[in-house]
């Protein structure tokens, strides 16, 4: 069974509303329109149980709701009936950021409309036991825009993201590969890079990134492409 999230910041509020993958509003993650994002919201998914699409629909940081038309459920017939369903009232579907997260809180949606787009981070396995205090490699995973651009740093533990880091670049491969996409190297300037060949500022970013993961949480790379000067 397959599910998908549908998160929509313009009508009725943030709300991210929970769907099975063949049900009709969701169109296997492409919705009515067809496309996986639009202007007032986009899919997110596919997730392979319904608890994981509960868990990625809260990590929206928006109101849960459950789609009346096809009552998604964590049984696998139809009925939703004896399983824990969405609508249940839950501790888990609502709850307020724990303190500690660093940085200040903006919720999903609203980077996605201010244009930025989610990049996750992967831990170099070659830098996994080493402690945060001195930095660790990640990639980057996704393909990058190969433009000017604005970057933020994310971290959640499965409610509203708090922006922990922002910058600007001439170009967004620097950042993330340590390089432009003609073949220029940067390493300097890639936040995920060896620890001894980046900046100070940005192995800063680099030890906080690790700390977070550390504690279990996701830390995000958002990117948003600026329109190249005329
Ligand atoms: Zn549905």
């Amino acid at each position: 069974m397959t599910f998908w999230v549908y998160e929509n910041w313009r009508a009725h509020g943030h709300r991210a509303t929970v769907h099975r993958s063949q049900c009709g509003h969701c169109n296997g993650g492409l919705g009515r329109s067809g496309e996986p994002v639009t202007p007032n919201g986009r899919w997110h998914g596919p997730f392979t149980s319904f608890d994981d699409a509960v868990g990625g629909a809260q990590a929206t940081g928006a109101v849960v709701h459950g789609c009346r038309s096809c009552a998604p459920s964590a049984s696998r017939g139809s009925s939703p009936s004896g399983q824990r369903s969405i609508s249940d009232p839950s501790p888990r579907v609502r709850r307020s950021n724990p303190p500690g997260l660093p940085g200040w809180p903006v919720p999903y949606g609203d980077l996605l409309a201010l244009g930025f787009l989610p990049f996750d981070l992967q831990p170099d396995p070659r830098d996994a036991g080493l402690p945060s205090s001195g930095g660790r490699r990640w990639t980057t995973l996704g393909q990058v825009p190969d433009s000017s651009g604005v970057y933020a740093f994310t971290v959640d533990d499965g409610g509203v993201p708090h922006v922990a880091y922002v910058g600007l670049t001439t170009n967004l491969w620097m950042v993330t590969k340590g390089r432009l996409p003609q073949g220029g190297a940067r390493p300097g300037q890639r936040y995920g890079g060896r620890p001894e060949y980046i900046g100070q500022t940005r192995l800063r970013v680099n030890i906080l990134v690790c700390e977070q993961q550390d504690l279990g949480r996701r830390v995000r790379h958002w990117l948003r492409p600026l329109p190249p000067r005329t």
